[in-house]
């Protein structure tokens, strides 16, 4: 359950809701792992997201996030509680906090999972990702080793609706780290003061692709974009080409999201960029080109010069 700051990302929610069915598959318990100082009034919420127990270390070493305290709490839970299948959010901590891990008790490790299944039969976890580009989806299997473990994407699973009140065992543990001894010290932490673009969490996103051709294109679709008080997202040629930076790009190698409303200006519909963007509520496509696959993925299509169609949808929008 990764949490920043005392707040729970919302990744650890998805995983227990993925877990759910796993779970009742292998007939185990569903579990969350807190780590941090001052955590423990957070187990509330893992419970009412699905955990039947929680594993619960609140120490001040754990404060911050860091591989050495984080693998050695953990790998210490993996190595005395043996669960059947290990998740984690595929987020730049989880990423780094998986392989360390995995490294630390010798077991295999499903990069960036979009999918998950057990083979009951077998007792095998089968874990699903794009593969080849994202043409294809991989299932990878870890035969031998237990835990089996992978990290999946934030928004690929939606989180189970929280069951207010649901309760459920709390196992507490201790780190045996003393700060003194650790190599590594979190001296300063220094934010961004950039104003952050929140793609995963947007309700509503208007995504330029290259058919917006420039920056006066891309401006245009920003337009749009404010008049629809949603957030601005692109495809990676439009990253590439430069009209923004990549924590605006949404696909394969960018953001997975899940708003309610998606508007795709000029964008083809790659299945790099669709992987990204396919589970929105409503997806609405604007493209010259009736052929474009995008269409195929989108519940209304408007066949048309996007140049002609974004500021009469932009006016419209202010006017209403
Ligand atoms: P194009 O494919 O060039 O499409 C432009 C579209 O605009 C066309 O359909 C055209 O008909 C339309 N158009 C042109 N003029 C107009 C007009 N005047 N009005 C309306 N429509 C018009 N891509 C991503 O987006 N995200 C990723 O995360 C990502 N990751 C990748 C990872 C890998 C490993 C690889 C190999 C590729 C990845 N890609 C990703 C790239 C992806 O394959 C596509 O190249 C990219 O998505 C295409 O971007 P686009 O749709 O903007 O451009």
């Amino acid at each position: 359950m990764e949490q920043k700051e005392g707040q729970l990302l919302d990744v650890g929610l998805e995983l227990l809701a993925a877990g759910q069915d796993l779970a009742r598959k292998l007939e185990v318990d569903v579990c969350g792992v807190l780590l941090g100082d001052g955590v423990e009034r957070l187990t509330s919420q893992v419970f009412e997201a699905g955990a039947d127990k929680v594993y619960l270390i609140d120490d001040p070493v754990l404060k911050n996030y860091r591989t050495e305290t984080y693998m050695k709490a953990v790998g210490d839970l993996v190595r005395k509680y043996k669960p059947e299948i290990f998740l984690y959010g595929a987020t730049s901590n989880g990423k780094d906090l998986a392989s360390a891990v995995a490294t630390d008790v010798l077991c295999g490790l499903t990069a960036d999972t979009t999918l998950m299944d057990v083979d009951i039969d077998k007792r095998l976890f089968e874990a699903s990702r794009p593969a080849f580009g994202g043409n294809i989806m991989a299932t990878i299997l870890c035969k031998k080793h237990r835990p089996q473990m992978a990290t999946v994407r934030p928004k690929v699973i939606r989180r189970l609706l929280a069951e207010p009140g649901r309760t459920g065992e709390v196992i507490e543990e201790k780190v045996s780290m003393r700060e003194e001894d650790l190599k590594t010290k979190v001296i300063e932490i220094v934010k961004n003061t950039k104003k952050a673009v929140n793609l995963e969490e947007a309700e509503i996103i208007v995504a330029a692709g290259k058919g917006i051709k420039d920056a006066k294109g891309f401006a245009m679709a920003a337009e749009l974009a404010e008049a629809m008080n949603a957030t601005l997202g692109a495809s990676r040629d439009v990253v590439e080409a430069g009209l923004c930076g990549h924590e605006r790009q949404v696909g394969q190698t960018g953001a997975t999201v899940t708003p309610k409303v998606y508007v795709a200006i000029g964008i083809s519909g790659a299945i790099q960029h669709l992987v990204g963007m396919q589970n929105a509520e409503l997806i609405v496509a604007i493209n010259s080109d009736k052929d474009a696959p995008i269409f195929q993925a989108a519940h209304y299509g408007i066949c048309a010069d996007a140049f002609t169609v974004v500021p009469m949808l932009t006016k419209a929008f202010r006017e209403a």
